[in-house]
């Protein structure tokens, strides 16, 4: 069933059932509690941030690599009912000035920096430009001193503020990638998170036992509820090995502390795979882990089953604004599954696959739009009543905007997202089909696939290419490869070489930011729509 808790009810549950087991582990700040410990640090971060006045409801940002103190501000912020918005830690000026005002966050928690940017410096200048903004405290000057204010704050005070708090209360503001154009902020209740974190580790068979290796971001769900609320709901151990992701030190950390579950992207997983050190480190304590964001080789999968002891590694699809997981694969499920799906429905979600146009759900196996609904959708979008109109209807089904089809036995896969469909003369084209044909050829080290208006026939394909290192191509080449290979209406009419993609600071290329650039270089203005 459902938890039907807030987030620190939650906690205290894990503290009375596994009080003195290892709860937290930093080991770039050799930082190690147990849930009794844990507790004592979140309580007094609770109390400090109360002394500071923050009242349920209010905005806190924080905007930080990962660090111990993230998790205790997670909880402490969801203790007193503070609405946490999770602020990426890549972001500069102009997008974090967007993020403080668009919430309107009151009080922000900031690290010095992240690798060479300058926080300090930055929020220096766009201080100002920010109305609501009152306090900013920094992590690693005021931390100390923000404890040590908890003592004006009596037990009864945060208690009584505890007793008030309802589950279904907002109480994280996320922000979606920025893929597909700005960046929109995703309310989420306690109910949200804590429910898909919680079956997520249901789903990977989590215990006490547990020990989460996190080298993905805490700002990200990834982080935050796949990560952190998996493993409190469940006792197990939350293991970080730094504040920014390396391959050398993932291994390492698995080793010392013999972690049983990994986290990552494909890309983190073939950085570790490749890593000049792989063979020196005892891995054997792995079992299980979670592959997300993009779909992973066949090859890949094989290695990470094989080579890094994760033979019950799973596959997760999802966003942002559905907190985030709506499908899983099983620990057990065949490698066909694994590489060619996105798994099957999360409990207690319901998804189905429409037609876009009509709304009506489309035949098993054929594809439409995913739309989910259920515990796991999001509140609405923050200050946005109109976004949250388009995406949520009244029935309350969210529209991914991802293509999708599910086969008879309820696997899910992703064929693409909407915004990106290419439609030629009436036919309806899906990128990912020539990007996976192009990627076949040797000379080409990745591509991108979009539609760029005409006048003739609506739409006209067109490919990015990256060549690899000291390779040349062009367009005769790359027509020639097609040729007898894709049908003739398929074949890009328009091919761009270039050295790299648009890309969101998270590393998601953004096809918009393509399409705009190609409608000028090619002088389609007048065309487009
Ligand atoms: P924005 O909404 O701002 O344009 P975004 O959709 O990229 O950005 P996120 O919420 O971080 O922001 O990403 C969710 C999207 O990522 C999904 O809608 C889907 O398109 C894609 N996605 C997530 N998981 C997978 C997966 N396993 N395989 C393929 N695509 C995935
Ligand atoms: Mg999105």
């Amino acid at each position: 069933p459902l938890l039907g808790q807030t987030i620190s009810e939650n906690l205290r549950r894990a503290v009375e059932r596994w009080g003195d087991r290892e709860a937290l582990v930093v080991r770039s700040q050799d930082y190690r509690v147990t849930y009794d410990e844990l507790w004592e640090e979140v309580e007094r971060a609770a109390k400090g941030l109360m002394a500071m006045g923050v009242e349920a409801g209010e905005r806190v940002g924080i905007w930080s690599p990962n660090r111990y103190e993230w998790v205790i501000t997670q909880f402490a912020t969801a203790r007193i009912g503070a609405i946490l918005v999770n602020i990426n830690p890549a972001y500069k000026a102009a997008e974090l000035k967007y993020a403080l005002n668009q919430s309107e966050v009151s009080l922000l928690l900031m690290s010095e920096g992240f690798r060479t940017t300058d926080y300090r410096e930055i929020i220096s200048r766009v201080r100002d430009k920010c109305e609501t903004l009152e306090e900013v405290l920094v992590l690693e000057d005021d931390w100390g001193a923000m404890l040590r204010a908890a003592a004006d704050i009596g037990d009864n005070a945060l208690q009584d503020r505890e007793e008030s708090l309802q589950f279904d209360e907002p109480i994280n503001i996320q922000y979606t990638s920025g893929t597909t154009g700005f960046p929109k902020g995703a309310t989420l209740s306690h109910h949200n998170i804590l429910n898909n974190g919680y079956f997520v580790g249901e789903e990977l068979g989590y215990t006490e036992e547990d020990r989460i290796c996190i080298p993905v971001p805490f700002y990200h769900c990834f982080g935050m509820v796949m990560g952190n609320l998996a493993a409190v709901s469940h006792g197990s151990c939350m293991v970080v090995p730094g504040p920014a992701f390396d391959p050398t030190s993932v291994l390492e950390t698995i080793e010392a502390e013999k972690c049983t579950s990994l986290y990552g992207v494909p890309t983190m997983f073939i950085a570790e795979l490749d890593d000049p050190r792989f063979e020196e480190f005892d891995l054997s304590s792995l079992r299980t882990g979670i592959m997300a964001g993009s779909s992973c080789p066949v090859e890949v999968m094989k290695q990470v089953q094989s080579k890094m002891h994760m033979p019950e590694v799973t596959i997760c699809y999802g966003m942002t604004e559905t907190s985030p997981v709506s499908t899983q694969t099983k620990r057990d499920d065949p490698l066909d599954k694994r590489v060619s799906t996105v798994g099957q429905i999360h409990p207690h979600v319901e998804v189905k696959i429409v037609n876009p146009e009509t709304g009506a759900v489309v035949p098993r196996g054929k594809s439409g739009e995913l739309c989910t609904r259920g515990y796991s959708v999001m509140l609405g979008y923050w200050n946005n009543e109109e976004g949250t109109r388009e995406a949520l209807d009244e029935a309350g089904w969210m529209h991914t905007g991802d293509l999708a089809t599910m086969d008879a036995e309820g696997y899910v896969n992703i064929v693409g997202r909407i915004k990106d469909m290419i439609i030629r003369g009436g036919e309806n084209i899906y990128p990912r089909e020539i990007e996976e044909f192009l990627y076949t050829h040797p000379d080409v080290a990745e591509v991108q696939v979009i539609g760029v208006p005409s006048e003739k026939y609506g739409e006209e394909v067109m490919a990015w290419i990256k060549p690899k290192p000291a390779r040349e191509l062009d367009d005769a080449q790359m027509r020639e490869f097609c040729k007898g290979e894709i049908a003739t209406y398929k074949i890009p009419a328009f091919w761009k070489f270039v050295d790299e993609f648009p890309m969101t600071v998270t590393g998601k290329i953004q096809k918009f930011k393509m399409r705009e650039e190609s409608i000028k270089e090619l002088g389609l203005e007048d065309v487009a729509t």
